[in-house]
């Protein structure tokens, strides 16, 4: 795959998945906010995220400025990217419709919150994470740049270890023993089959 249609794809697909966030954003704005756990230490790494996810692709992508750290990878790569990124905003999509109105860019809660178990949620706790890692691996594999390729990672990695176990806390002062339960037969981004066997074979 050249690098013209590397990067028209990754676009593509880039667009697609702002254009889910935008629609689900706009939705969710009708239903209050009732906690707000919202910190400076996430504002800053979110913030750091734009710049992994958003600035610097487009930078690489539209100017020659950091053509210096180029990297190739064989041809086939730039395909499974496509089929990494499809499952991506698969993933983003279906994760934003079983959230629903229980979504919020950052860590909140809102009025009527209900604790979803459903769609994908039955299977893992972090969907919508899983899928921005897939986002990131997708785009180490599309930009072959060692800056844009891998800034969305990088950005990504932080915001995810922080911000996890702050989720799940919140979610637990909210949801108490529902959500503990939750988590014993649900992974955080990989469903915990093994385990789901196990008891079945019980
Ligand atoms: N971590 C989840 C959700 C990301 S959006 C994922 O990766 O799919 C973050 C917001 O979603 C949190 O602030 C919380 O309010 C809400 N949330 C997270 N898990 C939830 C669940 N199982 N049910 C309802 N709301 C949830």
């Amino acid at each position: 795959m050249s690098e013209l249609t590397r990067k028209i794809v990754f676009l593509i697909c880039f667009v697609t998945i702002y254009a889910i966030r935008f629609y689900f954003a706009r939705q969710v704005k009708q239903n209050k906010i009732t906690d707000n756990r919202k910190t400076i230490q996430e504002t800053f790494l979110l913030s750091l995220t734009v710049v992994g996810m958003f600035i610097l692709p487009l930078i690489g992508i539209f100017t020659p400025w950091l053509k210096f750290a180029a990297y190739n990878l064989p041809s086939w790569t730039g395909w499974l990217g496509v089929v990494v990124f499809s499952l991506a905003i698969w993933l983003f999509w279906r994760s934003h419709t079983d959230l629903s109105l229980n979504w919020s860019a950052s860590l909140q809660i809102r009025e009527n919150h209900s604790l979803v178990q459903t769609g994908v949620y039955q299977y893992i706790r972090h969907p919508m994470y899983a899928a921005f890692w897939l986002w990131g691996i997708a785009q180490i594999l599309l930009l072959h740049n060692w800056i844009y390729g891998l800034s969305y990672i990088i950005s990504f990695l932080p915001m995810y270890f922080l911000r996890i176990s702050q989720e799940e806390q919140m979610m637990i002062d909210t949801f108490g023993e529902q959500y503990r339960d939750y988590m014993t037969h649900t992974g955080r981004v990989i469903p915990k089959l093994y385990q789901e066997r196990l008891e079945s074979e019980e």
